[in-house]
């Protein structure tokens, strides 16, 4: 049923780090140097450095900015070491558009296509020296099948560039310098009306040469700095800005907002970026966790558990067959993980009412085609047992749960089995209700579907329609991605793209 291990592979490439594991190896944040003389103002301050940040710092230091890159978490790169099953799946062999979901597809292929994923591959091949190999998935990954491999490049750039690195940096806070505002006889503009709070509002005259950002950083020591939330919700209408106290502030002419969204909430990504995007006037597109297990209380949990098959599953609501996606799904005692139902998930999510998950354990075959293999085994194999008839299509351990649930012997002849017994045992094949209830949410989510609105950035440069100066790029953005590298690849594509942007 899984010749090849296409589908154990699948499954293998699943998050199944426990990010206590990762926080475990972090070691005590080492205190900053203590500077003697001040420091010059960073031209590009970047807020978090995940795949989105790291990329961008880069690409505004290759393009002669001085850049500092701020991280909340002590430790850098968390979700790219847990990536892939810690082997990190950089990108995948054919990137399109319709692999993404959340804001206008014309953006997303703009941003991709302005560095695609052949420009993605020599960068790690020839810039990065972190070289590829391709699986029969379409996957990517680093020959070591080390995550850290890729982390390591990253951060390695970065120091040749001459990027500063600030770990345990929170920013909660993004205003704008009220003193570099004040430039009255340059500019000609009122100091009062220019004084203000927050970075999205707009100034008279030239307002992204005149006005610096101002971030007030919080000094993170560990990671339980992250147990509980600093954002909340207005009313679900807004986003409260990050309640936290400011240690420093930190000077920019320009600023990346690279946070992240809310998914593994213990790396550093809570959602503060939206609290600062939506303090300069972004809207943000409510988010829900995509790429989540589905929690079930299906019987088949308890009997299969552990059990990997190439199945479709299909979405229903109001009676419509919403969506359909076909992977390898892996039956968990919770419910339902593997890249079919991970991809689900985030529809599951935002569909509205009654919504139940069948799962076609033969995909390809139909009523038909069903009928006619067994009435094939009743005429030219009739002593074959049913369970060795359903083990064509499916495992052991579901076959026997689903002759538990039509009332058949396993060990009958496929002759002796009734007309009402094959049409249950046919419809357990093909559209098995897999009694879904909900999702692991965030804690066990690989990316947050929705955050800023796309619609809100200018598609060629990523910067902020409503605050200038102000680049987006990366999972806070209201774009992701399909299983199988499409994240990562955003994450190269949008910092590239915001990175060359702010850093000129
Ligand atoms: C378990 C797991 C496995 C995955 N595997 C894959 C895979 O194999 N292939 C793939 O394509 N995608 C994968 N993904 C998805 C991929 O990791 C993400 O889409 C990608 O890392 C997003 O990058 P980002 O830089 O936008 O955000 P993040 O990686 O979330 O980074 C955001 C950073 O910002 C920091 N930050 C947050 N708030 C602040 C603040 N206020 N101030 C300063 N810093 C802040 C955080 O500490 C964090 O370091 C996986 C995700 C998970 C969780």
């Amino acid at each position: 049923m899984d010749p090849t291990g296409k589908i154990k592979r699948d499954i293998d490439d699943q998050p199944k780090t426990s990010v206590e594991g990762l926080l475990r190896s972090i070691e005590e944040p080492q205190p900053l140097p203590v500077e003697t003389e001040p420091r010059p103002m960073p031209d590009v301050a970047v807020i978090g450095a995940g795949a989105a940040g790291l990329t961008a710092a880069l690409r505004a230091a290759q393009s002669g900015a001085r850049v500092v890159l701020l991280n909340a978490h002590p430790k850098i790169g968390l979700k790219i070491l847990m990536s892939g099953g810690t082997r990190c799946n950089v990108t995948h062999e054919a990137v399109s558009e319709r692999d993404f979901n959340g804001g206008s597809r014309n953006v997303i292929a703009r941003i991709l296509r302005a560095f695609d994923v052949a420009a993605t591959l020599a960068w790690f091949e020839d810039e990065l020296d972190v070289p590829l190999k391709l699986e029969e998935s379409g996957k990517y990954f680093p020959v070591t099948d080390e995550a850290q491999t890729v982390l390591d490049a990253l951060l390695a750039a970065c120091n040749r560039a001459g990027v500063r690195i600030e770990s345990g940096a929170r920013v909660v806070r993004i205003e704008r310098d009220a003193k570099e505002i004040a430039k009255e006889e340059e500019y000609g503009a009122d100091v009062d009306e220019l004084l203000v709070e927050t970075a999205g509002v707009s100034l008279p005259g030239n307002p992204s040469s005149i006005r610096n950002f101002r971030l007030g950083i919080q000094t993170v020591r560990d990671a339980t700095a992250f147990d509980a939330g600093i954002v909340s919700r207005r009313g679900g209408q807004g986003w409260a800005p990050p309640n936290a106290k400011v240690d420093r502030w930190v000077s920019a002419r320009r600023v990346i907002l690279a946070s992240g969204g809310l998914s593994f909430p213990r790396t550093g990504s809570d959602g503060a970026g939206y609290a600062l995007a939506a303090s300069c006037g972004h809207t943000i597109v409510p988010p829900v966790p995509a790429l989540t297990p589905l929690t079930a209380d299906d019987p088949l949990c308890r009997d299969a558990q552990g059990v990997t098959i190439d199945a479709e599953l299909a979405l229903w609501a109001g009676g419509k067959r919403l969506e359909v996606v076909r992977g390898s799904l892996l039956i968990a005692h919770f419910g339902f993980s593997g890249p079919a139902a991970l991809d689900l998930s985030r529809h599951w999510l935002r569909a509205d009412g009654e919504r139940r998950v069948t799962a076609n354990f033969a995909p390809g075959a139909t009523h038909e085609t069903m009928m006619a293999a067994w009435l094939d085994a009743v005429k030219n194999a009739p002593e074959r047992t049913v369970r060795r008839q359903l083990g064509r299509w499916v495992p052991e351990r579901i076959a026997a749960r689903m002759c538990v649930e039509a009332g058949v012997d396993p060990a009958r002849a496929v002759p002796q089995v009734s007309r009402e017994q094959r049409s249950a045992l046919i419809e357990q094949l093909l559209e098995r209700d897999l009694r879904v209830k909900g999702t692991l949410g965030y804690e066990k989510a690989e990316v947050t579907a929705g955050g800023v609105a796309l619609s809100e950035v200018d598609a060629s440069t990523l910067v902020s329609r409503f605050s200038p100066g102000l680049y987006l790029c990366g999972e806070i953005l209201d774009v992701e991605g399909r299983l199988g590298g499409f994240n990562f690849q955003w994450s190269w594509s949008s910092g590239t793209v915001a990175g060359r942007a702010a850093g000129k």
